[in-house]
């Protein structure tokens, strides 16, 4: 995947649009996508749906794209061309912007439980469409028929399997004669009216039996089998032959995901979802810029979660046609042509896919973030990143700040402007007499020589503050941020500097007390040797 990435940056990159286009491509597949491209084009934007379902009924104000499949996305925001593609050839199509809205894969959980699909044991998907047609009838050997809902039996139950399974049993309680069990490991009852739901089908009979470790065991035919396990409150073994096993499911990302996660900095390729796990991401927004992610692409199932990514992706885009991009932001990287030599490791690195090539590496302006990893890792030297408006450069804020300071000990802290800069300001630290800050767009913007240059211009001691890691807003900033410091600390070693007057420090903008703590560390450390 990565060798094909890399191909498509080189041989098949979009031409960079003269005027930015709005037009939306909703990738779809149930009601979800049709509810979402009907509300983009209520607000104006031109809209492309690719796969409603079957027989769906869609606004005419949405251009319907079928019997075609998303191959290849190339681009930035503004100006992606999508290559879509069926038996009897390709196509492109240039839009703005990409929203994932396709539904999630299910996949029954026969297999887990060494159980096989019959009339005794079915999906819950499938009872659910029964129970929808109002044709369910209830297999019954005896006078009562015994219904064992099998749920989260490995690794705990998914919230919003759990509703559907609750769901489904509130309709069975209302048919004559039908007693049921939920076999389950944990129950996660913290969506909204999930524990309402849960007390109900308890006092309406529903007999919930809870593993810590070993479930139930399937024995016999593994069409009909007989359920053995260990009572789990009375210890005591039993045995139970269900008239029907109703088995959970794994929801899991599109398939149809992939060319999207192609199309996704190289760094996050490996998730399944089109975001990565990061309290940064809690929205509908993914690294790339301009490629939305709707609930099941984001590994969000909730309908009701869904419905309100609908309400975001709209604001999302509502504010990028309103807003033009930050005036405070300096320009994107320059590269120098003479340096580079084409070895890609910006754009191995860039966090956002910002970049590109054209006859030297290049980086999408609307994309880019101005996070400097690139800056710091090419090992040509060969980009610069300009400070930003009335701001200098790291080098000569250090040697200003270290020169006014007329505190005793002089502590100079390189701040992520994502993290401690934000603790910084909102806590009023400047006050923190011996704190010489500077603050960096990412902590990943730091190389070693900015940390060496802070000792070698009179600091007594440097703090290196990044972000939680799991927590940047540029993936591994904060990772690469920690592994610098460490190599500053050899050199440090070497040179005959305490190699602990140099801390690195994970916090974030609500955490102040993170950052006072390791100055007030470092200048007890301080004090002590000298
Ligand atoms: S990392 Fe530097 S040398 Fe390599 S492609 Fe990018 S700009 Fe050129
Ligand atoms: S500054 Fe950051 S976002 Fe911009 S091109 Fe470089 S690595 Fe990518």
């Amino acid at each position: 995947v990565k060798a094909r990435a890399i191909e498509s940056i080189f041989l098949t990159r979009a031409s960079r649009p003269e005027v930015p286009s709005t037009r939306v491509l909703v990738l779809g597949g149930d009601t979800t996508g049709i509810l979402v491209a009907e509300r983009l084009a209520g607000e104006g934007f031109p809209v492309l749906l690719l796969g409603p379902s079957d027989g769906a009924s869609v606004p005419d104000t949405v251009a319907v794209l079928s019997g075609m499949e998303l191959e290849e996305i190339r681009g930035f925001v503004g100006g992606f061309d999508i290559v879509l593609g069926n038996s009897t050839g390709r196509s492109v199509e240039r839009v703005g912007f990409v929203v994932a809205a396709q539904p999630e894969d299910v996949v029954p959980k026969f297999q887990d439980y060494g159980l096989a699909k019959s009339e005794s044991v079915r999906s819950l998907s499938d009872v659910e469409a029964h129970v929808r047609s109002s044709a369910m009838t209830v297999p019954r050997h005896g006078e009562w028929s015994h219904v064992a809902f099998l749920l989260g039996l490995e690794r705990g139950s998914d919230p919003t399997v759990l509703s559907r399974t609750l769901a489904v049993i509130e309709t069975l309680g209302q048919m004559e004669k039908v007693q049921t069990y939920v076999f389950t490991r944990q129950l996660k009852v913290a969506a909204s009216g999930l524990e309402r739901q849960y007390r109900e089908c308890r006092e309406n009979g529903t007999i919930f039996f809870k593993f810590d470790d070993a479930g139930p065991i399937f024995e016999g035919d593994p069409e009909a089998p007989v359920m053995v396990f260990n009572e789990p409150l009375l210890g005591r073994e039993m045995e139970l032959v269900p008239d029907l096993i109703v088995v959970d499911e794994h929801l899991g990302p599109p398939t149809s995901l992939n060319p999207l996660l192609e199309a996704m900095p190289i760094s996050f390729m490996a998730d399944p979802y089109l975001q990565p796990e990061s309290t940064r991401f809690s929205g509908v927004e993914t690294p790339k810029a301009g490629i939305l992610a709707l609930g099941p692409s984001r590994g969000v199932f909730d309908p009701n979660l869904i419905k309100s990514d609908v309400e975001s992706v709209l604001a999302v885009l509502k504010q990028a046609g309103d807003e033009p991009r930050d005036k405070n932001l300096p320009g994107p990287p320059e590269i120098d042509p003479a340096k580079c030599t084409m070895c890609l490791t910006c754009v191995r690195l860039c966090p956002h896919g910002a970049m590109t090539f054209a006859k030297t590496a290049q980086a999408d302006p609307d994309t880019c973030v101005r996070c400097g990893i690139c800056a710091v890792e090419c090992p040509m030297k060969a980009i610069t990143l300009a400070p930003g408006p009335g701001q200098t450069a790291i080098d000569s804020r250090v040697q200003q700040g270290l020169t006014r300071t007329t505190s005793s000990k002089k502590i100079l802290g390189f701040l992520c402007s994502r993290s401690a800069g934000q603790a910084l300001h909102a806590s009023k630290m400047e006050i923190l007499e011996n704190l010489v800050p500077i603050v960096v767009p990412c902590a990943g913007s730091l190389d070693v020589s900015h940390i060496l240059h802070a000792f070698q211009e009179g600091a007594d001691a440097v703090i290196v503050a990044g972000c939680f890691k799991g927590n940047c807003a540029s993936g591994y900033g904060t990772v690469l941020a920690e592994e610098r410091s460490r190599m500053a600390r050899e050199i440090l070693d070497t040179v005959g500097i305490e190699p602990s007057l140099l801390q690195f420090v994970s916090t974030a903008g609500n955490t102040p007390g993170v950052l006072a703590r390791a100055v007030s560390e470092l200048e007890t450390r301080f004090s002590a040797l000298t």
